[in-house]
């Protein structure tokens, strides 16, 4: 049915590249390209399917970005890589006649700040050129504006509260590792809180609001309350929504560490300079230039290889307050989803799983034509039937309870 090209070889893109690969009937040619090519060859061996096409790319740079495109002339990229590289690739797209996913918001290196109005600006061009951009296709974002669309459509007439909710009971056995790449990672959680309550953005003290949640099969855990992206595009799309929020559990050594990154300066996302053990051709010391929060990417454990020894799962739902035919209800549906059970499919843990399949998922509703629309689009927008339909049956099944006890 259509061409592929998943940017990006890292938990994520992998876990995109074995789904891809599991639906060929949709997938009919494969490339994976990112900025070390042999990371990609490693993917493809793992999958052990040979004619899936590898290549180096830099994806900050659009001329080098333009040149694979036109090579490959996908009909769809996956972007998979780091959130700095949407804007690039989405020029690219644009100057080659190319569709485009992702599943991270636009955010500036040297700001740790995201907001969609970077990629919402994008909408003419893409319209104009007849290209279809989705924005947000992993779990959070992605499947939660799904289960919310999907609320919407069959469930309320009216939706007035809005609790994302998002636990990862699992357990790495390290004594501190980030699920997901940890500078990206770091640099949302250390962010101030953000929720959306009666017309107005709140704003919160970081991790300063928290109370446990009790998850499906899994119990009580604290869950923090933070600022996530779709809540931007959920509010803007639902507009009966009086109060939307987003929560996340966080162990308490976790927290611990967390704390002692940011107070010795780990986390700073300015360059300082940092006295190299090299020396110029006079004998002169030399100074560079380094980020601390990526050179402590390099030193803390890489995500994906957290998967052979992780235990536990991960539990990310929707909990929805509203009203249908003049009667308040309550809906939660979610999805949970076992670190190991991944791994085994994988070779990856459960957070690149749950973001890698809705990916995939949102790829192939584009190329059975179900989500083609020009303009660039949040995943809401699209009927959600078709997706919650793949969702079964390409690992993340979903479960629903009606007039439950919302906690919230
Ligand atoms: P990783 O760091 O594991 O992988 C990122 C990959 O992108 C690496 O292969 C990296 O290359 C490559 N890359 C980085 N910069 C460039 C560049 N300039 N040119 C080409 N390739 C580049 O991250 P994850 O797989 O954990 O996350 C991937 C994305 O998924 C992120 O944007 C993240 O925010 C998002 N995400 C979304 C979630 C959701 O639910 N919506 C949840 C979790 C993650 P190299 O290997 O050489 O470093």
């Amino acid at each position: 049915m259509g061409k592929v090209l998943i940017i990006g070889a890292g938990g994520v893109g992998t876990v995109v590249a074995h789904k891809v690969a599991q639906n060929q009937d949709v997938f009919n040619e494969i490339m994976i390209a990112s900025r070390t090519k042999s990371k990609c060859d490693a993917v493809v061996k793992a999958i052990g399917n040979p004619n899936i096409r590898t290549a180096q790319v830099d994806a900050d740079n659009v001329d080098d970005l333009v040149r694979l495109f036109e090579s490959f002339r996908p009909d769809i990229v996956i972007n998979v890589a780091l959130p700095y590289q949407d804007l690039t690739i989405m020029e690219a797209c644009l100057k080659t006649g190319v569709n485009y996913l992702d599943t991270a918001n636009y955010e500036p290196k040297d700001e740790a700040h995201f907001e969609y109005s970077w990629q919402w600006a994008y909408k003419q061009r893409f319209e104009e050129a007849g290209l279809t951009a989705i924005l947000g296709c992993g779990f959070d974002p992605g499947v939660s504006g799904i289960y919310t669309a999907y609320a919407a459509k069959h469930h309320f007439d009216e939706i007035h509260y809005l609790d994302i909710v998002d636990c990862n009971a699992g357990n790495h056995h390290k004594a501190f590792a980030t699920n997901f790449n940890p500078e990206i990672n770091i640099r949302e959680i250390t962010q101030k809180g953000l929720y959306y309550k009666d017309g107005e953005w709140i704003e919160t003290d970081p991790l300063s609001v928290h109370q446990p949640i009790t998850y499906p099969n899994i119990g009580p855990r604290e869950s923090y309350l933070m600022h996530h992206e779709e809540l931007e595009s959920l509010v803007k799309n639902y507009p009966t929504i009086k109060q939307a929020r987003f929560w996340m559990t966080f162990g308490q050594q976790y927290l611990t560490y967390l704390d002692v990154i940011q107070n010795i300066g780990m986390s700073r996302i300015d360059e300082i300079e940092y006295q190299a053990p090299l020396a110029d051709e006079s004998g002169k010391q030399v100074k560079v230039k380094i980020v601390p929060l990526q050179f402590l990417k390099a030193v803390l454990p890489n995500p994906q290889d957290l998967g052979e020894n992780y235990d536990g799962e991960t539990s990310i739902g929707c909990r929805i307050r509203g009203i249908k035919e003049g009667k308040e209800r309550t809906y939660y549906v979610y999805n949970n989803c076992s670190h190991q059970a991944a791994y085994k499919e994988t070779g990856m843990q459960g957070v690149s799983y749950t973001t890698g399949v809705p990916a995939m998922i949102g790829a192939m509703m584009f190329l059975k034509g179900l989500w083609k629309r020009p303009g660039v689009w949040n995943v809401e927008e699209f009927d959600p039937d078709p997706f919650m339909e793949q969702l079964n049956k390409q690992g993340l099944p979903w479960h629903e309870v009606f007039d439950g006890n919302l906690e919230l």
